[in-house]
């Protein structure tokens, strides 16, 4: 009978607009009249996407809603021993992302080497140098690019994080060269450059980096190295990061 089915489905329908899993709606204590606000976004989640060569996990923490369409990426250490960009990340930790957009936060990439302050890994190799488009193989030393493409599990950690999320933006912390540069949409680069107060400008093509990679094989995505002052972020500085990241993330979901 019609009538007798309708409770049921207002209480499905209930269940689905607070995006419980099905079963929950059940308890009938969960509906409410259509006419409410949006449901907040779903709390931040932190995963573990990998771990790195000496067993330290890397994380990365998703604020906004889950399945997002639009997906920005936020790195705070890649290089062991450029580390002011955690600063940022800790400014960002409970942000509110725009509606539509997932933000994720890597505080360290390289969880080894941020520790140590070494720029590589465990295994000497630059992560930076260590992704498969136009990797070339580089001697042991500064630039040490790894035995093949994704040889560090802190490579492909990220690669897989990135393919999975697709970011439209990531945005990559370094030091200390004070400049902006990106590979894909440069125009989001210089306006972000321009919040922070630092220069656009091209810095230069290395083999096996991040943001080329992704740019050249992640179809409309933006990679952007931020090369942050050297020494520890002002508090008034990381804050303005933050919310050119923010700024970042209305402009491209
Ligand atoms: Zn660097």
């Amino acid at each position: 009978m019609m009538a007798s089915m309708l409770p049921f489905d207002a209480l499905v329908l209930a269940g689905a607009m607070l995006a419980l899993p099905f079963g929950a709606s059940g308890s009938g204590t969960q509906t409410r009249p259509a006419s409410d606000p949006a449901p907040p976004p779903a709390a931040a989640q932190t995963v573990t996407i990998g771990h790195s060569v000496r067993g330290r996990a890397i994380r990365a923490r998703r604020l906004g809603e889950p399945g997002a369409p639009v997906s920005v990426l936020v790195v705070g250490c890649v290089h062991g021993n450029e580390r002011a960009g955690r600063a940022v990340i800790a400014r960002l930790r409970d942000a509110a992302p725009p509606a539509g957009v997932a933000l994720w936060l890597v505080r360290d990439a390289n969880p080894d080497g941020c520790r140590a302050g070494t720029r590589g890994n465990a295994n000497g190799v630059d992560l930076n140098r260590n992704f498969p488009y136009r990797w070339r193989r580089l001697p042991p030393g500064t630039y040490y690019s790894g035995t093949g493409p994704l040889s560090e599990p802190e490579s492909r950690a990220t690669y897989e994080l990135m393919r999975a999320e697709r970011p439209v933006v990531s945005v990559w912390y370094h030091q200390h060269a004070e400049l902006v540069d990106a590979y894909g949409d440069e125009r989001i680069a210089r306006r972000y450059a321009r919040r922070v107060g630092l220069p656009y400008r091209f810095f230069y093509a290395a083999p096996g980096s991040i943001t080329r990679w992704q740019a050249r094989t992640i179809r409309g995505s933006t990679g952007i190295v931020v090369e942050l002052p050297a020494g520890e972020l002002s508090p008034a500085s990381a804050r303005r990061h933050a919310r050119a990241v923010l700024a970042l993330a209305r402009e491209v979901r």
